[in-house]
């Protein structure tokens, strides 16, 4: 490793000047990071092999550097990269603005207000090129802070002196250049990365302030890559939590999606909820696992979690809706049972309902109209699972979320929310022939039985009423 203070391409005064201009426009003029060595890990000296980067990527950082720009890959590739995992995807940095990078490129397209950013295009894959953020400063609208503190837009750019500060945690702020294939480290990052601790950059109080979606990042990284969150963190998420309310509910959207279809959704819930960042996100949810009864509440949202962490273990694909379904289902149904108490009949009351919730949940995280529309199929198909008698279940069978209803039923079954045996019996349904689903939906014999034998005792007693009509 080379360490060394500053090195010779990086002047010393811009470095000292950017954390003046920091803490002066900050206005928290106490613990901001101060100038520190960096560390440049030479390619023998670390295990990224560019075998192991996406070929697009490669072509990306090549002709930045050969049209004379900086270009490092940097974020979650290169520190999945030293953990010998598959990158999600492959971010690039570079001194280039976003119309300089559009100029380099034919296939790109630049995007986002908060951050602009330009997209290079290779048929399905996106290589995304950032800019070197650059520090705060109070004379620049291109940055601009809501009353809470939080980054509302920030655009300066900069150099990657600072481009580092303005990343959330040190394992994210490795920097992979690729000039010589060198990781370069500002913020002892790769020490962190050693570790397996997840430290926020800076003052943490500020910088969750500044953007409260770092603390769901940090607990999705932490559960992800298995690392402990640095105790200063995990206290100031504990404070901060309710911040995460002033997020647009679009980007929370977003996030949520993140927290719950990779493969650890039960284990980030229970992070969450130790953290009371779960209870922000989904307060009705909150609320009904509070009130379990008899625990089955509870254990509705933790096998659901379960299984999709399963199906993804299994390489199955699990679904954005059927999550949201299981996590409002029993808000759903408790208000849908007052409505029907006071006289709604059961149809429209569950219709009701699901659209009180939905509009309720909607104000913390946005739910795209194709995953309400399908949350409510889910929902509405499952009193009709009830009927097992006549038309009606053949007609079920053929709804096109039927499979989706299906697994919602057994889930409450095994979860003490419906009949197990009427679970069994869908199942069985599903897998018989016609003649035996016509079997199964026929009428009971006892049932005929009785009909007759009302309609028999009706005339019965008509004839014994007559009869006694006669003695009058
Ligand atoms: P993933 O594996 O989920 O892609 P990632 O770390 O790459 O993880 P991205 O959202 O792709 O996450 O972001 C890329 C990098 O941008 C991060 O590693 C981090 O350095 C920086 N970054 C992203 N979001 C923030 C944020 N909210 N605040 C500060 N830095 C951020
Ligand atoms: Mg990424």
């Amino acid at each position: 490793m080379i360490n060394i203070i500053k090195k010779t391409n990086i002047g010393v005064t811009p470095i000292l000047s950017f954390f003046k201009r920091f803490i002066q426009s900050t206005g928290h003029n106490t613990e901001q990071p101060v100038a520190r060595k960096i560390k440049i890990y030479a390619r023998s000296e670390h295990c990224i092999s560019r075998a192991q980067i996406s070929a697009n990527a490669l072509k990306v950082l090549y002709r930045l550097q050969k049209e004379g720009f900086e270009a490092y890959l940097v974020g979650g590739c290169v520190r999945d990269l030293l953990l010998g995992r598959e990158p999600k995807d492959f971010d690039v940095v570079t001194d280039a603005d976003p119309e300089q990078v559009r100029r380099v490129f034919r296939n790109c397209r630049i995007i986002g207000r908060r951050f602009r950013l330009a997209h290079v295009h290779f048929g399905k894959e996106v290589i995304e090129v950032a800019t070197f953020r650059g520090a705060a400063d109070e004379q620049n609208d291109k940055q601009v802070l809501n009353n809470e503190g939080r980054l509302l837009r920030d655009n300066v750019y900069g150099t990657i002196e600072e481009d580092v500060w303005r990343r959330d945690f040190t394992i994210n702020a490795l920097y992979y250049n690729i000039k010589d294939f060198s990781v370069v480290d500002y913020v002892n990052g790769m020490a962190d990365h050693e570790a397996g601790t997840l430290k926020l950059i800076g003052d943490t109080e500020i910088r969750f302030r500044e953007d409260p979606v770092r603390m769901l990042r940090a607990v999705r990284f932490a559960v992800k890559l298995g690392f402990k969150i640095d105790p200063d963190c995990e206290n100031a998420i504990h404070d901060a939590a309710e911040l995460l309310a002033s997020i647009p509910s679009a980007r929370l959207y977003d996030e949520v999606i993140k927290l719950f279809l990779f493969g650890y959704a039960l284990q980030t819930f229970e992070r969450l909820r130790h953290y009371g960042l779960f209870q922000v996100l989904f307060p009705d949810t909150e609320k009904s696992l509070a009130a379990e009864e008899d625990g089955f509440p509870k254990l509705l949202v933790i096998r659901a979690l379960e299984n999709s962490d399963n199906r993804i273990a299994d390489g199955k694909t699990v679904t954005a809706y059927f999550l949201f379904a299981v996590f409002l289902w029993e808000s759903v149904s408790k208000l849908a049972k007052e409505k029907m108490a006071k006289g709604l009949v059961e149809f429209i009351a569950y219709q009701d309902a699901a659209n009180e919730i939905i509009a309720k949940q909607t104000k913390m995280t946005a739910l795209p109209r194709h995953i309400s529309l399908a949350m409510r199929e889910v929902w509405s198909l499952q009193p009709k699972f009830n009927i097992r008698i006549g038309s009606k279940p053949s007609r079920l069978l053929a709804h096109p979320r039927f499979r989706a209803g299906y697994d919602f039923l057994v889930l409450r079954a095994e979860t003490g929310g419906a009949e197990s045996e009427l679970a069994e019996w869908w199942q069985r349904y599903q897998n018989a022939d016609e003649t035996e689903q016509r079997k199964m939906t026929q009428p009971q014999r006892k049932n005929q039985n009785n009909k007759s034998g009302r309609k028999r005792s009706y005339r019965k007693r008509q004839n014994s009423n007559s009869a006694a009509n006669s003695e009058d």
